[in-house]
């Protein structure tokens, strides 16, 4: 089953093999090495007392303090969040910050919770978690649903509990608590400049190149907007209620405005009204699912028109839809390196407030790129010297990372 630990499970054996991994080694990596799963209470509105499952995932430390963020949703059971703490290890390795993976979630509905309730949802996990998280142990940060104001209460709560000041517990946080600059728009500058280096190696030029985004959110509505103003021309996006596609050209900033307005980008005139499978399918040189996972999968793959993906959502490929992918002669981005701007900024800001001093955003960009362009490069030729594909290259070069660090430790 295409479950994203599943995925993750086959991704690890396939670099364990290359790698000539021992069992112990391969197995240390199967599993996370904590699960705190709890139960919290909360006072609603209406005075009912209500229980919800918090978890945290410690899949991974042999490289620095347990990195990851937090989601809030339905949906968020324990098997998602160990995948997801899983990946975070590999994407901190990846691009090589001194971090592991970590992953944490509260299983609720934030659509039907006030701001009043959110918070004490938030303050009631910080109490859960406190002697597990912290700026030398794990340290957590925004997933879906939870915000900068979120990770606020988080901070709050641990630091009344402990009695000191640690702003680098937890990143994304506001800018006025020590957030960093530039956080907000990381995760899809790093994507574009991950992409700009790969349409370098393969010898196109950038001007007219089209693309498609799924997902119009942070990530997606950001890759836009940045791509837009390099010239590449956006002819298709799409957000939860469906897509648009305009062969000549849409503006991002003038979508965003409708759908803030009207509620979709569906409402803008003079598109044509696709639906989100179709979105994946659609007459363009670059797709980038930048909304849910699972989406490419062995059943559309074969109508994919793009010549390139760039994965800024988690987990948007299946196993089975890379392959195909692959004889097909499409290069896959892989989030675990696409995506990877975001924890590197988020790594950013716990430097700066371990230091107590801030940088400009102009200084958060200029140290992302090149960590991205490096990382980009380092799986690019070793991808190109073995004849494998990106995802393979990158799980690789991150497994090999966190293997020699557990050596070093002695622990396998
Ligand atoms: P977001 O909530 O801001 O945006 C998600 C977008 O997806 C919204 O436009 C929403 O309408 C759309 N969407 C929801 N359901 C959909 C559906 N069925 N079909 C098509 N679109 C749908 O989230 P985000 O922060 O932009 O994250 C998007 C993806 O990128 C997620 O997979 C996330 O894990 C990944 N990601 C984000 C960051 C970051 O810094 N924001 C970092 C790394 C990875």
């Amino acid at each position: 089953m295409n479950t994203p630990f599943n995925n993750y499970l086959t991704n690890l054996e396939k670099a364990a093999k290359i790698l000539n991994l021992s069992e112990k080694e391969t197995a240390a990596l199967r599993e996370p090495n904590k699960v705190i799963e709890k139960k919290i209470s909360v006072a609603l509105d209406s005075g009912e007392q209500k229980e919800f499952n918090a978890y945290r995932v410690q899949f991974n430390n042999a490289r620095g303090p347990y990195k990851g963020g937090i989601r809030f949703h339905p949906a968020a059971d324990i098997s998602e969040v160990k995948a997801l703490a899983a990946l975070m290890a590999v994407k901190c390795a990846t691009v090589n910050i001194p971090f592991g993976g970590g992953k944490g979630g509260v299983q609720c509905n934030p659509k039907e919770l006030s701001a009043g309730e959110l918070e004490k949802v938030a303050r009631a996990w910080a109490r859960a978690m406190a002697d597990d998280i912290g700026v030398d142990k794990d340290i957590p940060a925004p997933d879906v649903y939870t915000t900068p104001e979120i990770m606020a209460y988080i901070l709050d709560e641990y630091e009344k509990i402990k009695g000191r000041s640690e702003p680098g517990l937890i990143t994304g946080k506001p800018i006025d608590l020590g957030g960093s600059l530039g956080r907000g728009t990381a995760t899809a500058q790093g994507a574009v400049y991950v992409l700009e280096e790969l349409i370098k190696m393969l010898g196109k030029e950038q001007g007219q190149l089209t693309v498609a985004i799924q997902g119009f959110g942070n990530a997606g509505y950001f890759a836009a907007n940045i791509l837009h103003n390099l010239g590449y021309k956006i002819v298709a996006v799409s957000d939860s209620k469906g897509g648009i596609y305009n062969a000549t050209g849409l503006n991002p900033v003038e979508i965003m405005k409708i759908k803030e307005e009207q509620g979709s980008v569906t409402n803008a005139a003079g598109a044509q009204i696709i639906t989100n499978e179709e979105i994946l399918t659609c007459d363009c040189d670059i797709l980038i699912p930048a909304a849910l996972d699972n989406q490419i999968r062995e059943d559309n793959t074969a109508a994919v028109k793009a010549g390139i993906i760039l994965e800024i959502s988690n987990g948007p490929t299946t196993p089975a839809a890379d392959k195909i992918l692959r004889e097909k002669g499409v290069v896959v981005v892989p989030d675990v390196l696409a995506n990877a701007g975001g924890v590197t900024v988020s790594y950013f800001e716990w430097v700066q407030n371990r230091m107590g001093y801030y940088w400009t955003e102009e200084e958060v960009f200029a140290k992302l790129k090149p960590i991205m362009v490096k990382a980009f490069q380092d799986i690019w030729r070793f991808a190109e010297e073995k004849k494998i594909a990106l995802r393979d290259a990158a799980f690789i070069l991150a497994v090999e990372r966190i293997v020699k660090a557990m050596r070093l430790r002695g622990r396998v």
